[in-house]
């Protein structure tokens, strides 16, 4: 199957006279014939749903289309974009182990990995992603676990180097682990360029309609966890009566681990409910992909010719210094999502969001309506002057995420409020 037949056919497969949409199994709990088959699910000797805090047959159809979109051998739903990124992380490190990340990512990213890992004894060192691998590779310790990057970095709009990234990763025998929430698995599939663990916010273009929050792990299955760095992983589980991930599930270790282990223990899993909703999202996603970058495109080449505006971070623009990663990584398009600064202060890039009718004023992003934000104002501003500076957030900066209204009104907006300043 192509990638716009996976959306609507993988995951939920009815048998005769069974309903043709995948069903809502608002269920907390399974039913058993015996004790002896629920033990056996408890030692993990089973396969089976046990409990919905830990896995559902309706979140279970959604993670496995998700995993087939971007090649992987497995997925875990989480609540949010937020939980992902954690036990991401949380399901190969622990205190006294060290991290790197590229320097372009979320902001609840960076709050994440510099403040609340931090006070569970993680490290993260930030660095600068666009960096030659020898100088990155200076940064990596004995207790260094991880590699992380964001496809396309939110709000900063760069194009991350995966293959470079997955070299740097693979000589130091750790895994890459990616965000790819703006691409999707439509723009772009980081495992095929190397990527070992693929993480997004489901909330952003997969669910597409701005009703729930939501995230996911996909594992790529490749990485070999029996390296020797990674002791959790080949030696007895106490929780689980000494069982063995790499042992006893092969290349499924990792996702299996994360949803036993930290998804038993955190709890942050989705509602059968709320993969439903997810799963209305993935049904149309190639088609709206197609149009979001179309429609940006657009406005990125408008916005690129006025006067008023100071630049445009759109990585599909000639001009930009990720064009050429962007023709590698995302030749269909490099989603909905710009970022541009206007002449001027501060004031007259707050002067220009307020006066646009058509694009909302939300802290939402990768809608299928035309959002705008101010992140130096609103998402990134926890960060200081140096973070917003390396996150490449000006204090002009303004986000516009593309949606799918006519293109014709998109830019009469835009028009009519730089006219306002
Ligand atoms: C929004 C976002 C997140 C966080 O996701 P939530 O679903 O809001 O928790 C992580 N990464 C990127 C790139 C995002 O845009």
């Amino acid at each position: 199957m192509r990638i716009e037949t996976k959306c609507l056919h993988e995951g939920y497969h009815p048998q005769n006279g069974e309903p043709r949409v995948l069903p809502i199994y608002q269920s907390t709990t399974y039913n058993y014939d015996s004790t002896e088959h629920i033990g056996q699910l408890f030692d993990l000797t089973a396969a089976g749903h046990m409990y919905s805090r830990i896995s559902n047959p309706t979140v279970g159809a959604v993670e496995e289309k998700i995993s087939a979109l971007e090649g992987g051998i497995g997925a875990l739903c989480t609540t949010s974009g937020q939980a992902a990124s954690l036990i991401s992380l949380l399901n190969i490190m622990k205190a006294g182990d060290h991290f790197i990340s590229g320097s372009k990512v979320y902001g609840g990213t960076i709050n994440l990995f510099a403040v609340t890992l931090k006070k569970f004894g993680i490290e993260c060192t930030f660095v600068d992603q666009d960096a030659s691998e020898e100088e990155i590779q200076q940064y990596f310790k004995p207790n260094t676990k991880a590699l992380f990057g964001e496809v396309i970095a939110n709000p900063a709009m760069t194009v991350l180097d995966i293959e470079k990234f997955a070299n740097i990763a693979h000589r130091n025998q750790v895994p890459l682990i990616v965000d790819n929430t703006f691409a999707t698995p439509i723009l772009c599939r980081p495992i095929e360029f190397g990527a070992d663990i693929v993480i997004h916010s489901t909330t952003k273009y997969m669910d597409g309609h701005a009703v729930q929050v939501g995230g996911v792990i996909v594992d790529s299955g490749n990485f070999d966890w029996s390296n020797g760095k990674f002791p959790e992983f080949t030696e007895p589980d106490q929780s689980y009566h000494g069982v063995i991930y790499t042992q006893n599930f092969g290349q499924a270790a990792y996702i299996t681990k994360a949803r036993v282990q930290l998804m038993r223990d955190f709890g942050t899993y989705p509602s059968a409910n709320a993969a439903f909703l997810l799963n209305l999202g993935l049904e149309t996603l190639p088609i709206r992909m197609e149009r979001h970058c179309y429609n940006a495109e657009k406005v990125a080449n408008h916005l690129n010719q006025s006067e008023k505006i100071e630049f445009v971070n759109y990585p599909a623009l000639e001009g930009s210094p990720y064009y050429k990663l962007s023709k590698k990584y995302l030749p269909s398009g490099c989603s909905g999502v710009i970022s541009f600064s206007i002449k001027g202060s501060r004031e007259d890039a707050v002067k220009f969001i307020d006066s646009l009718n058509l694009a909302s004023n939300v802290v939402h992003v990768a809608d299928i309506r035309t959002l705008v934000l101010h992140p130096a104002s609103s998402t990134h501003r926890q960060l200081t002057d140096q973070q917003l500076n390396a996150a490449g957030i000006t204090p002009g900066l303004i986000r516009l995420s593309v949606g799918l209204e006519s293109i014709d009104d998109i830019i009469e907006d835009i028009e009519q409020a730089l006219a306002k300043i």
